[in-house]
C-alpha cells in the first residue's frame, strides 16, 4: 500500500472532517505533506495554490521563515504556563505591540477610556468572541445605572454574519445553515438584515436604530467589519460601520468588532475598521494573528471595559481558558506583527488588489451567467446562483481547481479567493487563471 493509500484508510477509518458530510466517497481529501509560501504539496509531490490561505489563517504564507524561528526560539525557554497569578514576556509585550497597532491608538482626540489598550488571550477565533460576548454582558450587569430597567444582556447581530462555532459565538451568527439545527439551545439575539443587500445598508442600519430605541436590555452591537466572509465575501461600505458607531454612541451601547477574518490586512489597512475611521469598544483577533502555526486569539478591549471590573472578587471576569496566552501564540504573534512592518505586507496588498479585482470583473465577461463580481483588498469572489449554502455549483469549480492545482473551496453558490497576503505576483496570476479556467469548465 502506498503512504498515501494507507493515510487515506485510516482517515477514512477514523478522522471526522469539519463541514463536510460523514461517510462523504465524492473525493477523497487531499494527503497534504508539506506547506511553504503560498503552496502546499501532496504525498506526491504534486503542488497546489492556496488559495484562501487555508481558511484565512496562512496571510503570511506557510511556514514564514521568521515565524518558525520565533516559535523553536521560544520553545527552548518556555512553551506554557497559566496566567493566573503569573506572566511572562511574551504576553506582555505582545498586548503592549497590539494596543499600539489598535485603531485610534494615536488619535489625540479619542478620550483615553475609548482607547483600546486591555488584551484578553484565547485560543481562536471563537473563543475571541466568546470573551467579547461575556465581557460586554458582565460590564453591564454590575456597571447599568442605577435605575436601570432591564439587565442588559441582549445582542443585535447581522444576518449574514459568522462568529464562530461556540454555542455564544453561533447565537450572535447569522447564517441559518449553520443555526436553524440548534434551534433553542441558542441565545435569542436582536437581528438586523445584511448590510451587504443590493438594496444597500440603509434598511440594516435603520433596523438596529429602531432596536436600540425600542429594547433597553442591549449590551452591544456585534459586527464583522466590511465584509461578511463565510456568508459568501459579502461586502459592504464604510458609512454604515460610521453610522453604526454614532448610533452606539447616541445608545451608549458597545461596539465589538470581530475581525478574525478582516484584520492583519486581509481589506490593505491593518484592521478593516480603519478604513471607516471608527473605533470599537471591543475588537476580536484570531486566524492570521499567529500566522498558521497555532491557535491564537486575542479580544482588545478599551479602558472603560475594563475600568468596569474594578474591585473584588466578585467583580472579576471569572473566565480563562488552559492555553491562555499561551506563550508559544504570543511569541509568534509578536513576530507576526514585526514581519507586517518589516516587510511591507500592506504594500504588497495595494499591488496584488487591483489584479484580483480585474481578473473578477473579467470572470463575468467570459461567463455572463455569473453575478456580483466583487473585490476587496486581498479578497476576490463571484456568484455562480442564488441557491445558498448548500448548493452544487461552487464544488465543481472546486474540483475543476483541484485538478489544474489550486486549493478553492467555494462558500456555497459563491466562488472566491483570499491568498496569502504575501503571495508573489506569478503565482497570484496563475491561481487567477486557474480560477478562471475552472468556472468556465464547470459552468460550460
Ligand atoms: C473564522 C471566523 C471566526 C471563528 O474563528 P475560529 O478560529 O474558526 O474559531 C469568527 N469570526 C469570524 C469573522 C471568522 O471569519
Amino acid at each position: 500500500m502506498s503512504a498515501r493509500d494507507e493515510i487515506l484508510a485510516l482517515d477514512r477509518a477514523h478522522v471526522w472532517h469539519p463541514y463536510t458530510p460523514a461517510h462523504d466517497e465524492s473525493a477523497a481529501p487531499l494527503v497534504v505533506a508539506r506547506a511553504e509560501g503560498p503552496c502546499f504539496w501532496d504525498v506526491d509531490g504534486t503542488r497546489y495554490i492556496d488559495g484562501n490561505s487555508s481558511w484565512w489563517v496562512a496571510t503570511l504564507g506557510h511556514r514564514h521563515p521568521r515565524l518558525v524561528r520565533a516559535a523553536k526560539t521560544q520553545l527552548d525557554s518556555l512553551s506554557h504556563v497559566a496566567l493566573g497569578g503569573l506572566t511572562h514576556e511574551p504576553a506582555a509585550r505582545l498586548a503592549s505591540e497590539l494596543a499600539a497597532t489598535m485603531p485610534g491608538h494615536d488619535d489625540p482626540s479619542l478620550a483615553a477610556d475609548r482607547k483600546l489598550r486591555r488584551v484578553f488571550y484565547s485560543d481562536d477565533g471563537s473563543t475571541a468572541v466568546e470573551v467579547a460576548i461575556k465581557l460586554c454582558a458582565q460590564y453591564w450587569a454590575q456597571n447599568a445605572a442605577a435605575g436601570a430597567g432591564a439587565l442588559r444582556q441582549r445582542f443585535i447581530g447581522l444576518s449574514g454574519a459568522f462568529h464562530g462555532e461556540t454555542v455564544g459565538a453561533t447565537s450572535v451568527g447569522g447564517i441559518d445553515a449553520f443555526r436553524a439545527v440548534y434551534g433553542p439551545l441558542l441565545f435569542d439575539v436582536l437581528r438586523a438584515p445584511s448590510p451587504s443587500e443590493p438594496e444597500g445598508w440603509a434598511r440594516s442600519f435603520a433596523a438596529i436604530e429602531r432596536a436600540l430605541r425600542e429594547h433597553d436590555d442591549i449590551a452591544a452591537v456585534i459586527v464583522e467589519p466590511l465584509v461578511q466572509g463565510a456568508d459568501g465575501m459579502r461586502m459592504y461600505g464604510a458609512e454604515f460601520l460610521r453610522a453604526l458607531r454614532a448610533a452606539c454612541d447616541r445608545a451608549d451601547v458597545f461596539l465589538i468588532v470581530d475581525e478574525v477574518f478582516t484584520g492583519l490586512g486581509r481589506t490593505g489597512t491593518f484592521w478593516a475598521c480603519e478604513r471607516a475611521g471608527v473605533v470599537p469598544d471591543v475588537l476580536c483577533s484570531a486566524k492570521g494573528l499567529s500566522g498558521a502555526l497555532f491557535p491564537f486569539a486575542a479580544t482588545i478591549v478599551n479602558e472603560r471595559v475594563y475600568e468596569g471590573f474594578r474591585g473584588g472578587r466578585d467583580r472579576a471576569f471569572l473566565y480563562g481558558h488552559s492555553y491562555c496566552g499561551n506563550p508559544l501564540g504570543c511569541a509568534v504573534a509578536r513576530e507576526v506583527l514585526a514581519v507586517y512592518r518589516d516587510e511591507r505586507v500592506l504594500e504588497n496588498v495595494a499591488r496584488i488588489a487591483p489584479r484580483i479585482e480585474r481578473a473578477f470583473a473579467a470572470l463575468q465577461e467570459r461567463v455572463p451567467s455569473l453575478r456580483r463580481p466583487r473585490a476587496l483588498g486581498a479578497i476576490g469572489a463571484i456568484d455562480l446562483g442564488d441557491s445558498g449554502y448548500l448548493a452544487d455549483a461552487g464544488w465543481r469549480v472546486y474540483t475543476e481547481a483541484r485538478a489544474r492545482g489550486a486549493y478553492v473551496r467555494p462558500l456555497g453558490d459563491t466562488v472566491y479567493i483570499a491568498p496569502p497576503l504575501t503571495i508573489d505576483l506569478p503565482t497570484l496570476d496563475e491561481l487567477l487563471e486557474i480560477v478562471g479556467e475552472s468556472v468556465a469548465a464547470a459552468l460550460g
